[in-house]
């Protein structure tokens, strides 16, 4: 048995970043960027009121209430017609731009009509500049606003909306070829005949996959036959930038893919010292694509149990396929929890990965408490779960004391 770490050591060596390509704005969500991104245009673009009122003089306001003429109205979108001279305001919305003349806007609830149609009385004193938007506070020109590195979350991509930036060069979205093996597998909805079972890791992985940031292409169930997997494997690397398989890496008299691959690919075959998930292939396979340079693909080979190829894709392949999208951070964030039941084990040299289910508490902290079943084949328990529980080699921890998790979802809810 190899060290998990070494075993993801070795995985995250033999990928690289890919190379750059520039995309449009809209389909840059999640993406890493591969250029800075400096600013041509300032946001907000001209001095705007921050919230729907009145724009007036500070010197007008400052003995409230205070009864001024209305000379304009300003919508979002609109243009100030009048400049606002001594005694006078414009109503105006939020977003509008500020007539010249004024220097602050009293909110709208701080207001009432007069006595007399045309005028407004304001009951509040505003600080010059209050409740303005001065051009260019969020954003000048030249500014850089993002780096290479970056991840563009939901606010970035926003940002590069707001600067007008409607490329950017980024590591691009991979595509990730999924397949299962097994001669047992059956995904048509046939009734299952003795010894049959329903397909639900290759649908479950391309969830994982997508989850990733990349881009699931399905390559449906392969028998297990050497020649069918060959086939099937050739056309998924031509097509595709990375492959998970499932199933066939043990020790199994039908294991093809462990053999197939040993012949075909610059592979490895390991056996992890972590449960589940103990057996696990890796390798590179050539692909010439069209007229580019020799590419090689890499293959991920999980374990056919469910839970183990849910664990093995967490801790191997998708940190390999962070790395190749190039992110920095590829790991799940790793923090320590409170265990609300016993977390026990045998001494058996390998580490546990026990799915459990976080929740943030009224402490202030994330408690867990470990799903009712923990067989790698019982994937219903475990779908339940939004975090592993890393329990080193010995014993295990008890009630009360701290486990170290894995956080698999951002949802990790509260009490
Ligand atoms: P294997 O790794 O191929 O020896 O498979 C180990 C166990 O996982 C066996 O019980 C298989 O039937 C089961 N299994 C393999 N592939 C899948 C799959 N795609 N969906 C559900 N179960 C599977
Ligand atoms: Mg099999």
């Amino acid at each position: 048995m190899i060290e998990l770490a070494s075993a993801q050591e070795k995985v995250l060596r033999a990928v690289q970043q890919a190379a750059p390509v520039t995309v449009a704005l809209n389909d840059a969500y999640g993406l890493v960027l591969a250029e800075n991104i400096v600013s041509q245009e300032e946001v907000p673009h001209f001095a705007n009121s921050a919230v729907d009122g009145f724009a007036v003089r500070a010197q007008d306001v400052v003995s409230v209430p205070a009864t001024l003429r209305v000379v304009d109205e300003i919508a979002a979108g609109g243009v100030p017609h009048v400049a606002v001279g001594a005694g006078e305001t414009s109503r105006i919305m939020t977003g509008a731009p500020m007539p010249s003349g004024a220097d602050a806007v009293v909110m709208v609830e701080d207001s009432t009509e007069g006595k007399t149609p045309g005028e407004v009385v304001l009951s509040a004193s505003v600080q010059v500049g209050q409740a303005v938007r001065p051009r260019g506070d969020d954003v000048r020109v030249d500014d850089v606003v993002f780096h290479v590195g970056d991840v563009l979350h939901s606010a970035a991509v926003g940002v590069l909306a707001s600067i007008n930036a409607p490329h950017v060069s980024v590591v691009p979205r991979l595509r990730v070829a999924v397949l299962s093996t097994g001669d047992e597998l059956v995904d048509d909805g046939s009734p299952l005949a003795l010894g049959q079972i329903r397909e639900s890791n290759r649908t479950m992985l391309m969830g994982l996959v997508t989850q990733a940031g990349c881009t699931a292409v399905d390559y449906g169930i392969v028998r297990d036959n050497e020649q069918a997997l060959e086939e099937t494997l050739r056309r998924a690397a031509s097509e595709c930038d990375a492959i998970v398989t499932s199933g066939g890496v043990s020790m199994g008299a039908y294991d093809v893919v462990k053999a197939l691959l040993g012949r075909i690919a610059h592979m490895t075959w390991m056996q992890i010292a972590i449960k589940p998930a103990k057996p696990f292939a890796f390798g590179m396979l050539d692909a010439p694509r069209g007229s580019e340079a020799q590419r090689q693909v890499p293959i991920f080979g999980l374990p056919g149990n469910p839970v183990s190829s849910l664990v093995s894709f967490e801790l191997l392949a998708r940190p390999a396929l962070r790395k190749m999208m190039g992110h920095a951070a590829l790991h799940r964030p790793s923090l320590l929890a409170v265990a609300d039941a016993d977390f026990l084990r045998k001494t058996d040299g390998k580490i546990h990965f026990q799915r459990v289910i976080a929740k943030s508490n009224s402490d202030g902290r994330i408690h867990v408490a470990p799903v009712s079943q923990q067989g790698s084949h019982q994937l219903a328990a475990s779908a339940l779960a939004n975090a592993v529980a890393v329990l080193p080699n010995g014993d295990g921890v008890l009630q009360g004391g701290e486990v170290r998790i894995l956080l698999l979802s951002d949802l990790v809810e509260g009490a």
